[in-house]
């Protein structure tokens, strides 16, 4: 088969590892990549948000299938345009992309389909915030209803900083994706993430994970794209799994199909779980990254197989061949990140680094200039690796990212540190 995969980060290198991996593929091609991806496929510079440009180059170099990797080319109807030129696509249509879109929307589909998540409001204008905060008060949530990269939450602690959050959001501070603001109730808990392959109607489970999005130790200090993750999460016991597929993934799914917009790709389910009973608090419409790089490392071809049989429509008969494993990733960011951070250094010591289906070195914002990786991002490399244990894989990961020779980098040494916490105890 020939594939197409878009996007450039260290979820679309472990896609990308995983699709390689697979007897299936003939031809791989990623767009735009970066210089770990180009050492294992094709890279093209394909504006990866514009579905007409993407259909006519699919069906010019006779694509079987895309696998859509960021949401934002979902989310402006790249699947769509696909799936009307006849290309096969793994992801959802912007309709049901909305469930990650809009925050108000997913409320709505949640509420129509008795998923439990914590209350909510929409608000329009700050006068009705201030009021609905003078019945509630804090802790609150309130939330940009669209896109905001992760940054438009404000878990208010006291009235004040929701306050400012509603200010600052009614100020414009998020543009569009400010105008309407969903304030919900706080919800105590740990949090975890659920990944499901969906194809319309049938949902399959593959793979539970944690992640750290703090960048200093401790999960101290600002928000980040996520400093490292683990798969397994300890604490989405079989159990609790099966509730979180009977009340919220099922009965979401069904709601799609029942307003004619089935979720096909993969769905992202971020939990709170509290006294063995977990809530919704957001869904994503694709992989999380650095999630994705762990599960990948332990799926392995099968990823794609399964990919694969999501896009057309037969996961009834798919099945996942489990191995009893751990995976983890430690994300290498440029110093500085997330606030200013410098480009162009060039990484040494990537060459010698075992790389096999216990190790991977994903890239994310790297570039080859001159013969030599360079760093070009924020989050620029994923030390994963898999063992028989989370402690196992911990200490791979982590001898993965000390091998790497870049003085401008910094990682945390503390991923996993509440799993690990709770085997040990
Ligand atoms: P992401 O970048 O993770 O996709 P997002 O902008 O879509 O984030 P949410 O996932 O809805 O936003 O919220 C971000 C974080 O804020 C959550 O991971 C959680 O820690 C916290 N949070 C959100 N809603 C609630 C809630 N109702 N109660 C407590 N904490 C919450």
């Amino acid at each position: 088969m020939n594939i197409l995969i878009l996007g450039g980060g260290g979820r679309e290198h472990a896609l990308a590892w995983a699709t390689m991996q697979n007897p299936k593929c003939d031809r791989l091609i990623v767009a735009p990549g970066n210089a770990g991806i180009a050492a294992i496929a094709e890279c093209a510079d394909l504006p990866i948000e514009d579905g007409a440009v993407l259909a006519q180059f699919a069906v010019d170099n006779a694509i079987d299938l895309v696998i859509v990797g960021p949401e934002a080319p979902l989310v402006a109807g790249v699947a769509d345009e696909l799936r009307a030129a006849g290309v096969l696509c793994f992801g959802p249509s912007a309709a049901a992309a909305q469930l990650e879109a809009s925050k108000t929307f997913t409320k709505q589909v949640c509420d129509a389909a008795k998923v439990p998540t914590a209350g909510w409001v929409r608000v329009t204008d700050a006068a009705a915030a201030r009021a609905h905060l003078d019945r509630t008060g804090a802790p609150t949530v309130i939330k940009a209803d669209g896109l905001a990269a992760g940054k438009g939450v404000v878990v208010a602690m006291t009235r004040a900083e929701a306050d400012t959050a509603v200010a600052d959001m009614f100020g414009g501070a998020f543009g569009g994706a400010g105008a309407e603001v969903v304030i919900e109730e706080f919800m105590t808990g740990e949090e975890a993430s659920f990944f499901v392959l969906c194809d319309g109607e049938v949902a399959l489970p593959i793979g539970t994970a944690q992640d750290h999005k703090r960048i200093g130790e401790a999960d101290t200090g600002p928000n980040t794209g996520g400093m490292g993750a683990y798969s397994p999460a300890p604490i989405l016991t079989d159990a609790l799994q099966a509730q979180v597929m009977e009340r919220i993934i099922r009965p979401t799914l069904a709601e799609m199909l029942r307003r004619g917009t089935p979720y096909q790709g993969v769905l992202y389910a971020g939990l709170m779980i509290e006294d063995g009973t977990a809530r919704l608090v957001e869904y994503n419409a694709r992989f999380g990254d650095p999630e994705c790089q762990a599960l990948m490392l332990r799926l392995g071809a099968q990823a794609f197989d399964l990919i694969h049989a999501a896009a057309e429509g037969r996961l009834a008969e798919a099945r996942v061949d489990w191995a009893d494993d751990h995976a983890m990733t430690v994300v290498l960011a440029a110093r500085g990140y997330p606030g200013a951070y410098g480009k162009g250094d060039p990484i040494g010591g990537l060459d010698a680094l075992p790389e096999d289906s216990f190790h991977m070195m994903f890239h994310a914002g790297t570039k080859t200039v001159d013969g030599r990786v360079t760093a070009q991002g924020g989050r620029v490399l994923n030390a994963t690796a898999r063992g028989a244990t989370l402690a196992e894989a911990r200490t791979r990961a982590y001898a993965l990212a000390e091998a790497v020779v870049w003085p401008g980098g910094h990682y945390r040494r503390d991923i996993g540190w509440r799993a690990l916490g709770a085997v040990s105890d």
